[in-house]
């Protein structure tokens, strides 16, 4: 078929052993080989030892009071809770060498904390009042050593394959620790060491590091500013400089230095109470696009939850599900490469929901919906703004992006008369969002909560029909009868059935196989489908028949040329986007939009921009109850951006996905993705100067209609 293919040729990651997974699949019954393939996909490493809460507080000293041993016992049983912690490989603890903790810090520091083993309480206050909010124990220095080799074990784990990604639910946590310094609860930098083992260990060359804690991890920034290898973004509550630490280093405007400039992403929150879009419109115009271009083989995430609702410290208002979507947004990067490590969170319910959340994307669960309106306010809008328009010049995928500041950075915070500005959040915002940090409701809100957003997870992921039996990967799916389609039972789907395709005896076929699939995924038997189909049209009579029987909105994805009837593109249940490369204007309307690139081929890069920017911003509003993605067989794109979109999509409608190909070859790569393996990385990522303009004018068009994320 037409599809390019990379050269030399990439072939997806295979799962952990498919030669075992498939000869012992095949001894057993069917649905208990589908439920071993689902086993074999996901390898999750989980580290946790009741030592690391073996150190507390011993004096009165309020600004430490709340990093407490609870924080992890609490989400520890939350794990428990869930089951989700017999599903984990569990790994084991080690303490971390001194060689390892001098790969950051100063060996006079490492001596000092040492020092702290032997000390009673007295010495021990006046040793932590040298630093900025941190205290000390007897056995900080023990437990510090258990987190940093904690820290370790994992990588060493996802790095050797032995498992695909995992948690480290550690404490002391690490990110504000510095060179000759503890900060903010921190002893040793648990994940700038883990970075500088990596490149050490296994001469790793490009890792990214996400902070999604809500305060800056100002030491991982200092440690790697001059360090190209490592891209750095975290996003922390900044409110002018007025929060703790304080730090001009924190505004957005601090991007490296010397062969790092442009290798740290700041995105400074200005106002407390950032909800799930505010989060989600930073991971897609600023860090999904810059890590494609970085190509990291290894993730690592310094994983606070004290961004999340009722958490003293952020004041933010994201729930906990938010954090299942931004780690599924993560594994396609680096292989699947991903260790995600604790860092803070104080609101034991949010902080263990959310590591709860985290732990079962990790696991391959699927995504629970988001809810709420999907619009980011304008405070975090101005910082994502800014943070783009300061990286433009080191990043090609922002190069000709509409990336102007919102304000001159030179004179962000200042006003005319020379005095600050106060952007900082009023005492009357602060009220409507400490609300459930003070109430007693908090826990029945959170139960109520989480109620909407825990979903099943059918029994089976991946169903197929009319695929072929040739692939030994569709032992792992299971096999959908076909059905006889008669031309009436399709006429009345579409135009009162004055159709003109119908008469094609092919589409009849296609459709066949197509509305069994989508029957089960709709009743949840399964997750998500594939069908192989001759003819693209098909993806329009199968969004309509999946209207008309339980799903009342459908994101429907078109990777080609073909014609849509007026009455679908018209439909207002039906949000179809097609992607094509043959410059035919199309007329677009609110419920259809045409992606029309000027530049024909090779535009890999192009349809992962377009899926950051405006496809997965506009689903989010929209908030499909299934996806369909077709996918032409003439289309200039490689097969690995196809797992990679694949991949993307599932993070809508709880992962129900029907995936139609007009070729039957893209049909293993394809079903890799539907299944969870880890992806192969894109050989390059460009977005195309011509076609990054049409972008930037669809963006602008979109707005009449929609409020973009
Ligand atoms: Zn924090």
């Amino acid at each position: 078929m037409g599809h390019f293919r990379p050269d030399p040729p990439l072939t997806p990651t295979a799962p952990p052993s498919p030669r075992m997974a498939s000869t012992v699949a095949k001894t057993l019954s069917s649905e208990v080989s589908l439920l071993l393939a689902d086993v074999m996909a996901f390898r999750t490493g989980l580290i946790y030892d009741e030592q690391m809460m073996n150190y507390n507080l011993l004096w009165d000293y309020p600004v430490c009071s709340i990093e407490k041993p609870e924080r992890l016992s609490t989400s520890y049983e939350k794990l428990k809770y869930y089951g989700l912690v017999e599903r984990c490989i569990p790994l084991p603890y080690r303490e971390a060498i001194e060689e390892e903790i001098a790969l950051v810090h100063s060996l006079d520091y490492i001596e000092a904390v040492k020092s702290t083993a032997s000390m009673n309480v007295d010495e021990l206050k006046t040793f932590s009042h040298k630093y900025d909010a941190v205290y000390f124990h007897p056995n900080s220095y023990h437990c510090a050593k258990v987190a940093l080799g904690a820290s370790l074990q994992l990588v060493d784990a996802v790095m050797l394959g032995e498992v695909q990604n995992g948690m480290a639910l550690v404490r002391p946590p690490g990110h504000h620790s510095q060179k000759s310094e503890a900060c903010g609860f921190c002893i040793f930098n648990n994940v700038a060491i883990a970075a500088k083992y990596a490149e050490k260990t296994y001469r790793t060359k490009r890792i990214l590091i996400v902070d999604w804690d809500v305060h800056h991890g100002q030491g991982i920034q200092y440690i790697f500013e001059e360090d190209p290898s490592v891209l750095y973004f975290s996003w922390h509550r900044y409110e002018e400089q007025q929060f703790w630490p304080h730090l001009k280093d924190s505004d957005y405007s601090a991007v490296g230095k010397g062969k790092g400039v442009g290798f740290n992403i700041n995105i400074p929150w200005n106002k407390i109470g950032m909800e799930n879009a505010d989060y989600l419109a930073a991971f897609f115009y600023i860090l999904l696009p810059m890590a494609y271009e970085f190509n990291p083989e290894l993730v690592l995430v310094s994983a606070g939850f004290d961004a999340v609702i009722g958490d003293p410290e952020g004041e933010m208002r994201a729930t906990p599900e938010c954090f299942a979507h931004l780690t599924h947004l993560l594994m396609p990067l680096a292989k699947g490469k991903l260790c995600v490590v604790l860092e803070g969170g104080y609101n034991l319910r949010s902080l263990s929901e959310s590591v709860c959340m985290t732990a079962r994307v990790l696991l391959g669960d699927p995504v629970p919906p988001l809810v709420g309106e999907m619009v980011p306010c304008t405070s975090a809008i101005e910082s994502i703004q800014n943070a783009r328009a300061v990286h433009q010049p080191y990043w090609n995928v922002l190069k000709n992006q509409d990336c102007a500041f919102i304000k001159d950075p030179s004179t962000i915070g200042i006003e005319e008369d020379g005095s600050q500005s106060s952007t900082a959040t009023t005492a009357e915002e602060k009220e409507v969002t400490t609300v459930f940090t003070v109430s007693q409701g908090f826990d029945e809100f959170m139960d109520s909560h989480m109620k909407k957003v825990l979903v099943l997870t059918p029994r089976v992921r991946t169903a197929v029909s009319g695929c072929g039996e040739k692939l030994t990967i569709l032992d792992q799916c299971l096999q959908v009868e076909k059905k006889k389609i008669t031309m009436e039972e399709v006429g009345i789907l579409i135009s009162g059935g004055d159709c003109a395709e119908l008469k094609d005896e092919y589409l009849l076929l296609s459709l066949g196989k197509i509305f069994p699939l989508i029957d089960k995924i709709m009743k949840r038997e399964v997750r998500n489908g594939i069908a192989v189909s001759s003819t693209l049209s098909s993806g329009a009579f199968a969004a309509r028949y999946s209207t008309t029987v339980r799903a009342s909105r459908v994101l429907l994805l078109l990777l080609g040329e073909t014609d849509i009837p007026t009455d679908v593109k018209e439909d207002e249940k039906i949000l179809v986007v097609q992607v094509y490369g043959n410059q035919v204007e199309k007329k677009q309307s609110k419920y259809y939009i045409p992606i029309s690139w000027k530049k024909d081929n090779e535009w890999d890069g192009d349809l992962l921009s377009s899926l950051f920017e405006i496809i997965l911003p506009l689903a989010y509003g929209f908030k499909p109850e299934l996806v369909i993605l077709a996918v032409g067989s003439n289309i200039r794109i490689q097969e690995v951006t196809l797992a990679h979109l694949t991949h993307f999509l599932q993070v809508l409608a709880e992962g129900r996905i029907l995936v139609i190909s007009q070729a039957s070859d893209l049909v293993e790569t394809l079903v890799s993705s539907l299944l969870g393996n880890p992806l192969a990385a894109m050989s390059s990522f460009v977005l195309q100067q011509e076609n990054a303009l049409v972008l930037v004018k669809l963006r602008r068009e979109l707005k009449q209609h929609w409020k973009l994320l």
